[in-house]
Formats: structure tokens, sequence, C-alpha cells
């Protein structure tokens, strides 16, 4: 049954249904059974654990907002209360399921035909298949919206695409990865289902990570890589579209680096509960409160604003600037959260066995991708004063 989380000071809990709150009871069972004993290891080795795939389609924590993956009508707030829940014990798993769910779902789900959603939501869902979403080039990061150098060029029925990809999550083991790329025909960024083993596409593992190192990154480049008009998502016409993706996966990415937060203070918590110094636990010294209600604080502001931010996706109010927001607020809350915990732990806060030091690594890759602080603060910059100022 469902327990409350002592680290949800406010008891933001009671915005789920008691259906959204048995789901989260069985995610929370099986990430604690079956996926915390694995990922220090993981991490350490950097290597994915595959075994999870299947595991998070049986949880039925893929799909969520789909109607034709999801396991009941559910809210955003829900959706996000997952993310955070996965990436309380690891951001390396909200990470996959980020990709899977959020940016390879969500762009079949948001920019796709009624047929396309048919044939590849089920199969993602279910973790038959597994799908990635290349945006970033090695050329082109922060200016994806207009920076993009690979191309798609109509060819009869087919597209022909040509360029290279940097960064993509899951790739080196993706089935399909959603490829966006300037069309030759009108110059606007449109999007392809590309089944990765279609001659010419070719992606290697980005080597020598200390962040999310269980995350398996990739370089990918393709070459005179043929797909047919029928992979080319149908509703994805220019970046406008892209951006409607990249603005729910925003959210969540938010709600996880919440999540992040929680995993490390809970773990400096019960650390400072046990470690005595000067003949009493670490947790009695006034300083060290001082870290852990800082740390505390940090949670509480930020699960109140992601949780809004999610009312504000179902209420169809959100707009880019309040996703845009919420992620450079949370990950910025996180970034201090995780070196407050790590301070906490001494020296053990940077041996992996207390996990202190595995929530800071990660915390670094949360706050740099789906757009930096810096582009995100642009972002709200330009919807408060009506001026971009991007370039
Ligand atoms: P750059 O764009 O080169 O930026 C470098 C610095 O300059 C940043 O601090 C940035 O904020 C700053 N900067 C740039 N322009 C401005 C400006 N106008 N004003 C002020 N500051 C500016 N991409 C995908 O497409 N798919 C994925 O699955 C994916 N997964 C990722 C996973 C990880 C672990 C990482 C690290 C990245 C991933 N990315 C992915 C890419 C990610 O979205 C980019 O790293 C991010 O958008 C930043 O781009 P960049 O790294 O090229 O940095």
């Amino acid at each position: 049954s469902f327990e409350p989380l002592a680290s949800d000071f406010y008891g933001y809990e009671n915005l789920l249904d008691d259906q959204e709150k048995q789901h989260i009871a069985v995610l929370r069972s099986y990430l604690e059974t079956e996926v915390k004993p694995i990922v220090n290891d993981h991490w350490n080795r950097a290597e994915f654990p595959h075994q999870i795939v299947k595991g998070l389609a049986d949880v039925r924590v893929i799909g969520l907002p789909w109607e034709e993956t999801r396991p009941f009508e559910n809210s955003a707030v829900f959706r996000g209360w997952v993310a955070l829940e996965l990436a309380r014990v690891d951001a390396g798993v909200a990470t996959y399921v980020g990709v899977q769910n959020g940016l390879a779902m969500g762009a079949v789900g948001l920019t796709g035909s009624a047929e396309q959603r048919a044939e590849w939501l089920p199969r993602l869902a279910s973790g038959e298949i597994v799908g990635a979403f290349g945006l970033t080039e090695p050329l082109s990061g922060s200016d994806s919206a207009q920076g993009l150098r690979t191309t798609a060029r109509r060819d009869g029925d087919n597209w022909v695409i040509n360029g290279s990809k940097r960064w993509i999550g899951n790739a080196t083991f993706s089935d399909m990865t959603v490829i966006w790329a300037k069309s030759e025909e009108d110059g606007q960024v449109k999007g392809f289902i590309v089944p990765t083993a279609t001659e010419g596409y070719s992606a290697t593992k980005i080597e020598g990570k200390f962040s999310l190192r269980s995350v398996q990154n990739a370089d990918i480049t393709l070459e005179n890589v043929v797909v047919p008009e029928s992979l080319r998502l149908q509703n994805a016409n220019t970046f406008t579209d892209t951006a409607k993706v990249l603005r729910e996966t925003r959210a969540e990415v938010a709600w996880a680096a919440v999540g992040v937060a929680i995993g490390a203070y809970e773990a400096a918590l019960e650390y400072a509960g046990q470690r005595i110094q000067f003949g009493k636990p670490i947790s009695s010294h006034q300083l060290v409160q001082d870290l852990l209600v800082k740390c505390i604080g940090n949670i509480t502001a930020s699960i109140g604003m992601v949780a809004r931010v999610s009312q504000m996706l179902d209420d169809g109010i959100q707009r880019d600037e309040h996703s845009a927001l919420a992620k450079a607020y949370a990950t910025a809350r996180m970034r201090e959260t995780v070196a407050w915990s790590r301070e906490i732990l001494g020296g053990n806060g940077i041996v992996l066995d207390y996990d202190v030091a595995r929530f800071f690594a990660d915390a670094e890759a949360l706050y740099s991708y789906e757009g930096t602080r810096e582009m995100n603060t642009l972002i709200v910059g330009r919807a408060i004063t009506g001026h971009s100022a991007f370039v």
C-alpha cells in the first residue's frame, strides 16, 4: 500500500487519487527490490541494466499519457510523480524512461498520425522495442531550433537523410530513433522514425562520462539513410512541433530533478542519524541540521512548482515558458541539494557505496540536458520582457 514520503513535507501526494497512489506503491516496491540493488554496480561499469526494459514495461510506467497504451486515465501530476520516484532511486533509470516514454513516444504521440501512433506506441510501451530521440548534433546543441545541419531530401516516396547526431540517449541499443532533420524542400525541421537497422545508420557509444554513467549516449552518423514518407512524422512540420514534445518532457525532467534531490537528501538524513562525531549523531549538530533543512526547503519549493506546472498541462494552459522555468529552477535547486547532501557525508560523500556520490554526479547531466539553465532562462526572459535574447 502507498506510504507517504517523509521528504514530501507538505503532503503534495494528496494531489494523486487512490488508483494513482496504488500504482506508485507498486512502482516503488519494484524499484526497491529490483532496481536499487543493481544501480551502483551498473553505474560503476558504465553499463545499462537491460533487464529493466521489460521490468518497467511490466509495472506499466511506459506510455502513461496515451490512450493507446495507458493502464488507466491519469493526471500529469501522477506522471510527474512517476519520474520523481524513478529518479529518487536512480537518475539513469529515470533518464532511460524519459527518453523512451517522453521523447521517443512523445514525438510519435504528439506529432505522429493516428496510423503511426497505432503502429509504434504499443510496441514501445510493452518494451518490445526501444526508442531514442535524435535532435542534438556535434555542431548544434542549444541552437538546435535553427542550427541543425542534418538534412532530409525528398526523393519520390522516400526521404534521404544525411548528417550526424550527438548525445543521443538509449541510441546504442535502440530499435528506432526519431531523427530531426532540415527538409531541403522548405527549410523546416521535420521528424523521421528511423529503424536503426536501416543501411547508412550507425551509432557509437560516448565513453568516459562521469555523469549518468549507466545511460548509453551515442554519436550517430546518417549516410544516405532512406526512409519512406510513411515514416515521416505527419504532424511535425516546423520546429514549433518539435518544441511541443520538449515542453512536456522539460516538465518531467523538473520532476526527475526533484527525485534526484530527494534521493540524495534521504541518504544524507539517514547517514546523519547514524554517524557519531563528538559523542553524538551528526544530525544533532546545528550546522548539519541547517544543511538538512536547506535541502528539505529546496525539495518542498520545487515539488510545489512542478506539481502546478503539471496541473497547468492538464488544464490546457501550460506554455513553453512555464515548463522552462520549472526545469531551470528545479535543476538549480537539485544541484544545491545534492552538494549539501554530499557535504553531510564527509569523505563518504564521494564513495559510490553511499549512493550520494552517484546522485551528485548524475545531477550534472540533468542540469544540462533538455535545455541548459541558460536556454530555459532565455525562454522565460523572452516571455516576461517581450525581448528575445537568444542571438
Ligand atoms: P552548447 O549549446 O554548446 O552550450 C554550451 C554552454 O553555452 C551552455 O552553458 C549553454 O547554456 C551556453 N549557451 C549557448 N548559447 C547561449 C546563449 N545564446 N546565451 C547564453 N548561454 C548560451 N540530445 C538529444 O537530442 N537527445 C538525447 O537523448 C539527449 N540526451 C542527452 C543526455 C546527456 C547525458 C547529455 C549531457 C545531453 C543529452 N542531449 C540529448 C543533448 C543536450 O540536450 C545538450 O547537451 C544541450 O541541449 C546543450 O547543448 P550542448 O551540450 O551542445 O551545449
